[in-house]
């Protein structure tokens, strides 16, 4: 399936919803994969635009938002910053990471609906749906839960089961429970716009036949369920947090999450053309030309999404354009089951599982990266386990950081840190040679066949007989009865050296552009290529740089130790309480000067305060009078919160709040340190 010939690519991976920091499953399931493939083809020469970006209207936020009391936009954007720059620190190499909140998605989204309906697609009906009393609100998917109809399931969501992956409607659901206040919900009516998938259901199915490409899996999953009919499915629901509803009498309501998430691969790459790279010309020239091949990297949940939502929506779309203005149809999805945790499922409140900003502070990138492609779930369900972990990187160290070292030390040391001249070949030097020239294809073809695991599994495989050709061929004995005997063999090796550089690149890039400098190729990786690797990649005589070793050890213990204390930390200081400024802005802090100050009757600590706030006057009580005499405190300018509910005490009404710094039981009030008018802000 190699191919000569520049192809074009969109490559993606799954929109994570910004909800939460994503942890080391998302990271394999759909992101580290599809950089990996990513990388891989612009090494390759071929034309890549890779995107993705957070799904920031899903219900997952909304409800977050919600339980914590915040404004969803807000949490929202916040969560996808931390995200974005989490990404970049695990070099995603993402042409665009985007949010599916900004303006080229939400006009892109509307116009691309209304061309559906204008096609015929759309259908409008009256149905019932969960509505909580108690909330005041319409219940989408994921705000309900309840138990599966299919699988009896208790924790099953609103929008599918995570048990047996059936998609699902809320009012499919057994015993369903309000997620904010765990209430029963009850039915009521309201309007909804739908797509008509049984209208899609033939071509969707030919789609799935005619592409050969597509993970056996996946297709059976497909034709399953279309074999079972597909549902027309909602577009709109009642939630205020999403895309407004361009359809006419749906002011109130907004874009199903999943129909305009996957969307987001269209405008991400909309966005980058018009906005990151100013060539608005790109866009069509990768989402309309058929010869695209578009790429998705999902977890196994998203196959249905992927190959039946998505496509339909592109095929109601494509309907009445020509040929050109058509987007092209999923080329292949490559989905990893899942990732589990020591056996046990990830789980942020119970602590189970490694998040991907805690990883960074353990250990250095590319051992994550290097481990979670060594054991990428391709197949079935795999477990990050410590002890895994301390071997995977052992055999990194011991196979290709080992063979690495030995060449260059030995060059710096016996031939000045100079390629050595060739001589002659024998039977040993030829196959290595002949290994070394097939390596980038063998390795190449895996990827191309989206076999990740086992491409990184070949270059270690190519690791190995490098170590062994160099035994076999012991130039350090070598060297004592003829130099250039010695050198041939540091020649061929180097070669490898070189050849390893490129093919990790696309794995543990930073290592590669370590291995790169020590053997001091002036080009930058980008100006590289997949085909460069070859016996004849470092010239004779060309200087090298001195080596460091590449890999340390882990010792496993310590990496607990510290996680566990990163988690204490983060506790400390309190990362779930945050302040939002929004919130801080609601305040109202000011200068107040105190006029009068009288002792409150049977409470020897509280004094009565007369306040001054420029515009009016207030009465605040402070326990203040085992701190300060009254008349330390007639004539201040102190600092008070005036928005505080008023409060009785003593049965005097106190109508602020006095600030004060508080230590054991020093008591000292916060004071302007220059002379402001009295009622001035402070923030
Ligand atoms: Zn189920
Ligand atoms: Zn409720």
């Amino acid at each position: 399936m190699t191919t000569t010939n520049k192809t074009k690519w969109v490559i993606t991976s799954a929109w994570p919803y910004v909800n939460a920091i994503p942890h080391l499953g998302t990271m394999i399931g759909s992101v580290l994969s599809a950089d990996i493939f990513a990388r891989y083809l612009r090494l390759k020469g071929d034309e890549v635009v890779f995107v993705s970006g957070s799904d920031s209207h899903g219900t997952p936020v909304a409800v977050a938002a919600k339980q914590q009391n915040v404004a969803v936009e807000e949490l929202a954007t916040r969560n996808h910053e931390i995200t974005k720059n989490l990404f970049k620190e695990w070099k995603i190499s993402y042409d665009n990471y985007t949010i599916t909140h900004n303006p080229t998605h939400i006009r892109f989204v509307q116009e691309f609906y209304l061309d559906v309906q204008k096609n015929g697609y759309i259908l409008e009906k009256e149905i019932e749906s969960l509505y909580c009393e108690k909330d005041n609100l319409f219940l989408p998917d994921r705000f309900v839960e309840g138990i599966c109809p299919h699988c009896g399931f208790e924790d099953a969501r609103g929008d599918q089961c995570d048990n047996c992956q059936k998609l699902l409607t809320p009012l499919e659901l057994k015993k369903p429970r309000c997620v904010i206040c765990d209430n029963t919900p009850e039915i009521r009516k309201t309007k909804h716009w739908y797509l008509d998938f049984p209208k899609l259901q033939d071509r969707l199915k030919k789609l799935i036949e005619d592409n050969k490409i597509i993970p056996q899996n996946a297709r059976q999953m497909c034709l399953n369920s279309i074999a079972e009919g597909l549902p027309e499915r909602a577009i709109t629901r009642d939630l205020e947090w999403g895309i407004p509803a361009p359809f006419k009498g749906a002011d109130d309501k907004t874009i199903y999450v999943w129909f305009e998430a996957v969307l987001g691969y269209v405008s991400a790459v909309k966005e980058w053309a018009d906005k990151i790279i100013n060539q608005p010309e790109k866009f069509d020239y990768f989402w309309k030309d058929d010869n695209t091949k578009t790429v998705y990297f999902i977890g196994k949940d998203n196959i249905i999404f992927h190959l039946i939502v998505f496509p339909g929506l592109l095929i109601a779309y494509n309907d009445d354009k020509t040929e050109k203005e058509k987007l092209v149809l999923p080329y292949n999805v490559s989905s990893t089951e899942f990732l589990m945790y020591e056996n046990d499922k990830f789980s942020k409140s119970r602590g189970v599982g490694i998040w991907i900003d805690e990883a960074l502070e353990l250990a250095p990138l590319d051992y994550w990266r290097f481990n979670l492609i060594y054991n990428r779930p391709e197949k079935s369900d795999t477990s990050f386990l410590w002890s895994e972990f301390a071997n995977n990187i052992k055999t990194l160290n011991d196979v290709i950081g080992n063979f690495i070292h030995r060449i260059l030390t030995f060059l710096n040391k016996q031939f000045k840190s100079t390629i050595p001249n060739r001589i002659r070949f024998d039977d040993l030097d030829k196959e290595f040679v002949t290994r070394l020239k097939s390596i980038g294809n063998l390795v190449g073809e895996l990827l191309d066949n989206f076999e990740l695991r086992r491409a990184l599994r070949e270059i270690v495989n190519f690791g190995r007989d490098g170590n062994v050709y160099l035994n076999n061929k012991a130039p350090w004995h070598l060297i004592k009865k003829d130099k250039n005997v010695a050198g041939h063999v540091f020649n061929l090796c180097a070669q490898a050296v070189y050849a390893l550089a490129i093919l990790l690149a696309p794995f543990i890039p930073d290592t590669s552009v370590k291995i790169l400098d020590y053997l001091n190729i002036p080009e930058k990786l980008n100006q590289l290529s997949w085909n460069s690797i070859n016996e004849n990649a470092l010239k004779q005589g060309h200087k090298i740089k001195v080596p460091m070793p590449i890999f340390q050890k882990l010792e496993i213990s310590e990496l607990k130790e510290e996680l566990s204390r990163i988690r204490k930390n983060k506790e400390k200081q309190g990362v779930k309480n945050l302040v939002s400024y929004e919130e801080f802005k609601k305040l109202d802090i000011r200068v107040a000067l105190v006029e009068k100050v009288e002792k409150v009757p049977k409470a020897d600590k509280l004094y009565k305060l007369s306040v001054d706030l420029g515009t009016e006057k207030r009465t605040l009580v402070a326990g203040l009078a085992e701190h300060y005499k009254a008349d330390e405190l007639i004539g201040k300018k102190i600092v008070i919160l005036t928005n505080l509910e008023p409060r009785k005490l003593r049965g005097i009404l106190s109508q602020g709040m006095l600030l004060a710094a508080v230590e054991g039981d020093k008591v000292s009030i916060l004071t302007p340190d220059k002379d402001l008018p009295s009622g001035a802000k402070v923030e």
